[in-house]
C-alpha cells in the first residue's frame, strides 16, 4: 500500500508513536530493578554488615551497662516466647544521628529515609591501618577512589575499610588502648570529611567504634559530618567481601522517638 500526501506523513507519524510510545510509556527495566528483582533468585548478592546484639560485644570504654535482656515468657510457661532488654543507643553496630554532636538537630526517627539508600563507596584502609593504628584516611585517599570508579555520586555512603573487624569482638584488640587508656585505630580525617560532605553523601561508616580515628580529643569528623545532617554507621562488621564500588546500602535504624542514633541493620547488594 502506498500512501502520499498529508495522509502518509500522517500514517508515518501514527505508526511510530505505536511503535515507540510503549517504550516511552514502559522503558527498560532500570538496573536497580534488577538488582532487586535478582535478590529472591540469588543473582544478586545479599552482605549483611551488623553484628547481632548479646552482652559480649564492646562497649566504649568507660561504659558500666551496655546490654541486658531477660525472658518475660517461655512457651513451657505462657505457651510463646518473649524478652525484654535494655542497651546503650551506641552500642554494636549502630547509626549516630546529627543529634549526637553539635551542632546536629535530627534524631535518629528525623533522618530523612532516603538517606538510607544510596552506592556504597568502599575506602580500603587496611594496608596503612595495619602500618599505622593512628592513621587518618586524607583527602587524597577520596582522590584515589574517584581516579579510579569516578567522582563520588551524591547520596552515596562512603564506608572506611579498615580490617578492625578482625579484632572483633575481642575488646583489647578492638579498642587498641595504650597505658594511658588512649584508644588507637584508624578513622576518616577531618579533611577527608570536608569533602564528602561537599559532595553531598549522606552519610559515612566503619568497622571501628568511631568515625573519627581511636586517639582523637576532639572528634573533629563527628563534628562536622553529624553537623553537616549526615549519620556515622560505627562498628560496621567484616566489609572484606565489599567491592570497592559498584554495591548498593540499605541502612535501617531502629526507629526510636528523639534518640541520639541506635542499633542498626545494614545490607549490601550488588550483583
Ligand atoms: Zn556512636
Amino acid at each position: 500500500m502506498v500512501v502520499s500526501g498529508r495522509l502518509g506523513r500522517f500514517v508515518v507519524v501514527a505508526v511510530t508513536l505505536m511503535m515507540f510510545l510503549p517504550m516511552a510509556l514502559f522503558p527498560q527495566r532500570p538496573r536497580g530493578d534488577s538488582l532487586l528483582s535478582g535478590i529472591s533468585s540469588g543473582k544478586t548478592r545479599v552482605l549483611d554488615l551488623s553484628y547481632a546484639i548479646n552482652d559480649k560485644l564492646v562497649p566504649w570504654p568507660g561504659d558500666k551497662r551496655w546490654f541486658e535482656a531477660q525472658v518475660n515468657a517461655t512457651v513451657e510457661k505462657n505457651g510463646y516466647f518473649t524478652r525484654s532488654f535494655w542497651m546503650l543507643e551506641h552500642y554494636g553496630t549502630h547509626l549516630d544521628a546529627p543529634i549526637h554532636f553539635p551542632p546536629g538537630k535530627a534524631t535518629v526517627d528525623q533522618i530523612a529515609a532516603k538517606q538510607f539508600f544510596g552506592p556504597a563507596v568502599v575506602l580500603d584502609v587496611r594496608e596503612e591501618g595495619a602500618k599505622d593504628a593512628d592513621y587518618q584516611a586524607p583527602v587524597s585517599r577520596v582522590e584515589q577512589w574517584e581516579k579510579k570508579h569516578g567522582r563520588i555520586l551524591e547520596g552515596s555512603i562512603v564506608l572506611l575499610r579498615t580490617g578492625w573487624a578482625a579484632r572483633w569482638p575481642d575488646a583489647q584488640k578492638y579498642r587498641n588502648q595504650d597505658a594511658q587508656g588512649k584508644m588507637h585505630f584508624p578513622g576518616f580525617s577531618a579533611e577527608a570529611a570536608k569533602l564528602l560532605i561537599l559532595r553531598e553523601v549522606s552519610g559515612i561508616g566503619c568497622d571501628t567504634m568511631s568515625a573519627d580515628y581511636g586517639a582523637s580529643e576532639d572528634f573533629a569528623v563527628h563534628h562536622l559530618v553529624l553537623g553537616a545532617g549526615l549519620y556515622q554507621l560505627e562498628n560496621l562488621s567484616d566489609l572484606s567481601g565489599l567491592p570497592e564500588a559498584g554495591a548498593f546500602l540499605v541502612v535501617a535504624p531502629i526507629k526510636l522517638d528523639g534518640g541520639s542514633g541506635g542499633a542498626v541493620r545494614v545490607f549490601a547488594i550488588w550483583q
